[in-house]
């Protein structure tokens, strides 16, 4: 017999391991307390995630494959991996074990330790998942300086022959991001796709007899986590039907009533692998190609970007440059995450808004995670390794491999760089370009100073003034420090008195 582990976030049913039925081979899935209980995640997130696995064991038993499956309040389970691995091997008399490759670091090693204590032979296999190997972004960018994601996207492109005509890029451009830049002024936005989950409440309330520590609510109504492979592909099939024409339009833009906007909404799925990005790609290609007059060309660029480019390139990355990427610190910022991180009090609109969808919804999109958690945490020069925990834990979608170079790099540049080419932090004005959160907040946008004045004003402003060794020399700071010589010494003085009174207790404001 031989015992074949499947991870919380390797749900990939069209793995070659399951194309025939093998009386021979024991797949064991287990919850644990070792992954309820490395950072403090969101209610949803552990919700979500068991509930997911659980339809999986059912699908693969409806298959006629065989399943031991350990639920977090199983008296057979022994919490950690290890133990529950060398349990089972001893329980079915195994002659063998498999793995899928983890995508985390810390589960690599720990399966490498496992493996190496085991005198049964074992083998590690891919998880058919992603479009790149581990190491091939590392193989793609040796020799060269700069990281920068476009070349990577560019191969990508071409190696997958996604938007391609005759070897050259579809309407003769990589990128249309100069397309994609509009704010939301109101309309109508098509509600988001209400995935129908079941499992989810039983799991909650099974949750509650236990002593887990989570973060945020949960409310049946407000998961919109697709837990199934079949949901998954409907939600996929409902962003290309109604919302990808927009997609590109207002990936940037914030406002204070939508916390989904056009966004797909698909990264738990996913991350879990209930589905596979080529076959996201491919169906929102199809989807431009069947109405090119709905769905315009920089629409479904700007979407192919994120998963062809973005995705593959950040799970690369965090390959590369593990596990030192985990200690990097070039800003050298040792403050602490303002409590209201963990309950959106605070008069701060932007923060407010974007901290309490996160809290509602485990869920937040790409430019609230940047701009507005990201950025603040960044100008009040916040230890890396708070924020990464904050996001690790908050979001459904979070797992290690994405978030860390996301949260790290390109919105900590804790990482001097590797990742994003400027430290992504703003003032109040690009809140306010981006969103109507100012209009709706007890601060004044454009003040600096006095009582009323937009923290993120005085705090960006001192950042720089700050951090001038770490990055006057970076050329696309360039502009922002000749704006900074230009304000008088007295009144930095003030500016940056002021940043300082937020950043001793920014939980008052
Ligand atoms: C500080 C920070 C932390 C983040 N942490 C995570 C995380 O833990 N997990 C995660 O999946 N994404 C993370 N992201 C990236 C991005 O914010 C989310 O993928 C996106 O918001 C998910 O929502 P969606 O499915 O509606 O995405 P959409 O906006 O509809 O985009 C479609 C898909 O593109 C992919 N994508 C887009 N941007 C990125 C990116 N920068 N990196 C990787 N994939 C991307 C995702 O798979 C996403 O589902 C983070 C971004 C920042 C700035
Ligand atoms: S005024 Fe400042 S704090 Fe208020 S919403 Fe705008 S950017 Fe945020």
């Amino acid at each position: 017999m031989e015992v074949r582990l499947i991870l919380g976030d390797q749900l990939n049913i069209n793995h070659s391991w399951f194309t025939d039925v093998n009386n021979e081979v024991c797949y064991v899935m287990f919850e644990m307390r070792q992954e309820t209980d490395y950072v403090r995640h969101h209610i949803q997130k552990v919700v979500g995630f068991f509930a997911a696995m659980r339809h999986f064991a059912r699908q693969l038993e409806k298959d006629g494959h065989t399943v031991i499956y350990y639920t977090i309040d199983d008296p057979n389970n022994l919490q950690n991996l290890s133990e529950n691995i060398k349990k089972l091997i001893t329980l079915v008399s195994a002659t063998s074990f498999a793995y899928q490759l983890p995508d985390e670091y810390r589960l690599d090693q720990q399966l490498k330790s496992i493996t190496a204590a085991l005198t049964i032979p074992t083998t590690a296999v891919d998880t058919e998942h992603f479009l790149t190997t581990r190491t091939e972004l590392t193989e793609f960018y040796e020799g060269k300086k700069s990281l920068v994601m476009e070349f990577f996207y560019r191969y990508m492109r071409k190696k997958h022959d996604y938007l391609m005509v005759n070897g050259q890029p579809e309407g003769g451009s990589w990128n249309y991001d100069k397309f994609n830049r509009n704010t939301w002024k109101g309309g109508t936005i098509p509600p988001p796709y209400k995935p129908n989950n079941d499992l989810v409440n039983q799991i909650y309330t099974q949750l509650q007899n236990l002593d887990l520590d989570t973060i945020g609510t949960y409310n049946k109504d407000a998961f919109l986590f697709a837990i199934t492979r079949d949901e998954s592909l409907a939600q996929l099939d409902y962003f290309c039907a109604h919302l990808l024409q927009d997609f590109g339009t207002y990936q940037d833009a914030m406002h204070q009533d939508e916390t989904n906007l056009f966004h797909a909404r698909i990264s738990f799925s996913l991350n879990t692998k209930l589905i596979d990005p080529a076959e996201v790609i491919e169906r929102a290609i199809d989807a431009y190609r069947a109405d090119k007059e709905k769905i315009s060309l920089a629409q479904i660029e700007g979407f192919v970007r994120q998963i062809l480019g973005w995705r593959e390139y950040i799970r690369g990355l965090y390959w590369k440059e593990m596990p030192q990427y985990k200690q990097k610190n070039e800003l050298n910022n040792h403050g602490k995450l303002p409590a209201f991180y963990w309950t959106a009090a605070t008069k701060m609109n932007c923060l407010k808004t974007s901290i309490q969808n996160s809290l509602d919804n485990s869920y937040a999109h790409h430019i609230q995670r940047l701009m507005i958690t990201g950025n603040f945490a960044l100008l009040l020069q916040t230890n890396p390794d708070e924020v990464d925990a904050w996001y690790l834990g908050i979001y459904a979608d979070a797992v290690e491999w994405v978030q860390l170079p996301n949260t790290r790099g390109m919105s900590q540049f804790a990482d001097g760089g590797i990742l994003a080419t400027k430290p992504y932090v703003s003032s109040g004005a690009y809140v306010n370009k981006m969103s109507n959160y100012c209009g709706n907040c007890s601060y004044d946008k454009k003040k600096r100073i006095g009582q009323d004045a937009c923290p993120f004003n005085s705090l960006y402003w001192n950042f720089l003034d700050d951090k001038k060794e770490e990055l006057r020399s970076n050329n696309r700071m360039g502009m922002m420090y000749n704006l900074l010589g230009k304000i008088k010494p007295e009144e930095l003085a003030n500016i940056k008195e002021r940043a300082y009174k937020i950043m001793e207790n920014p939980d008052a404001f």
